[in-house]
């Protein structure tokens, strides 16, 4: 398959693509999403097949407006109300329950009456979306192509991160292309990513709501509206044997660049030196560090892969280059990887939170 670029001005073709049943990269806020018609299973199978995902990991599906929660979710809460008010379009996934049918609305489909829900499942979202679960994944994009596509396609866009299952995320429609030329119909660029970490995951079945995976809007901002939030365990450490993840997508391994990475924590300036006295001597190692710090691993004859996350104090920006870096150590061959990373305040829960991922929880602490 050939996969065509598109470009704004050919967003038309692009969401008849996404009517039509076919898979199209778009661009995200956060980043480059693999897209299809949410209510059509067929294609949405094709994602799973395109990304070499697991089918017990569900998808989250994009409207392009808060308006269009009540087609697809019931009993919705008044905390998903005031989270979309404050932060809708933007990076944020609340986790809502699925609309049902009434047993009219299957016998309309069925054309009789309802002995078997084979074909028309009870769910308004087929369950390839969901991995069958009660729930749902809902997000409103802040990006204006994203928004305008799925208008344009007119059916609300299931959609995981663009990368093969497991590599980091794309955060340019160059890195999408890189795992998905030839597997998907076409991608339409709208640039990097401004956040560059996916999504914020609130689950609202529960109480009190709780945080299934950190990112854009940060847990200060939920609980600003929320008041109470609880953090899942898988976020900020490993999960242990007999333990069950909340959100399926939290046992998998995630983000990870072929070599191993060691996470450094703590003070920076410490964290730089300590990583500069145990690199070995040679190409083999690369290095993610604050711009600050980049001097240390480039002197002398050493031809080190060394890249930055922006300033130690601008955590916005180490979101928007952390998956570039981890991508760029791909097109190296070192064996190991050493990265710096900023404390878990603010936005620096969703990077940690991916490094930590990217490295199997190998963390030191200094
Ligand atoms: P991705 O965008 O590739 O990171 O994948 C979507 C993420 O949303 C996965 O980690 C899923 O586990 C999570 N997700 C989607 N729907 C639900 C749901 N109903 N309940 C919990 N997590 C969900
Ligand atoms: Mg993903």
């Amino acid at each position: 398959m050939d996969t065509k670029v598109f470009l704004e001005r050919d967003i038309e073709r692009a969401a008849a693509i996404l009517r039509g049943g076919g898979l199209v990269g778009i661009p995200t806020e956060t980043v480059y999403g693999l897209g299809a018609d949410g209510l059509n299973p067929v294609a949405v199978r094709a994602i799973f097949q395109a990304k070499g995902r697991p089918q017990d990991n569900p998808l989250i599906l994009h409207i392009p407006e808060a308006s269009w929660l009540e087609r697809y979710c019931e009993d919705v809460p008044d905390t998903a109300c005031r989270l979309a008010e404050r932060f809708w379009p933007g990076p944020l996934t609340m986790v809502l329950k699925c609309k049902r049918r009434t047993p009219e609305e299957l016998e309309t489909l069925w054309g009789g009456p309802v002995c078997s829900y084979t074909h028309f499942g009870p769910r308004v979202i087929p369950d390839v979306v969901t991995a069958g679960l009660d729930t749902v994944g809902m997000r409103c994009p802040a990006h204006p192509l994203c928004r305008e596509i799925i208008r344009l396609a007119g059916v609300p866009v299931a959609a995981p991160s663009g990368n093969t299952s497991g590599k980091p995320s794309p955060t340019t429609a160059r890195h999408m292309l890189e795992d998905m030329a030839g597997k998907i119909d076409a991608i339409l660029d709208g640039g990097p990513c401004c956040v560059g970490v996916e999504s914020t995951i609130i689950d609202l079945t529960c109480t009190p709501p709780r945080l299934l995976r950190p990112g854009g809007i940060t847990l200060e901002q939920l609980k600003g509206v929320l008041g109470e939030v609880a953090v899942d365990p898988a976020i900020t450490r490993l999960m242990g044997e007999g333990e069950q993840p909340r959100a399926p997508g939290m046992k998998y391994r995630h983000y990870a660049p072929r070599a191993p990475v060691t996470v450094v924590k703590g003070a920076p300036e410490r964290g730089a030196a300590y990583i500069r006295e145990h690199l070995s001597h040679t190409r083999w190692d690369g290095v993610i560090c604050f711009e600050e710090y980049v001097p240390l691993f480039m002197g002398g004859d050493e031809t080190r892969p060394v890249f930055s996350l922006g300033p130690a104090g601008d955590k916005g920006e180490h979101a928007r280059r952390l998956f570039d870096a981890l991508r760029a150590m791909d097109n190296t061959d070192v064996k190991r990887v050493w990265a710096q990373c900023p404390d878990e305040g603010g936005i620096g829960l969703a990077v940690a939170n991916r490094l930590n991922k990217a490295a199997g929880f190998h963390i030191i602490e200094i």
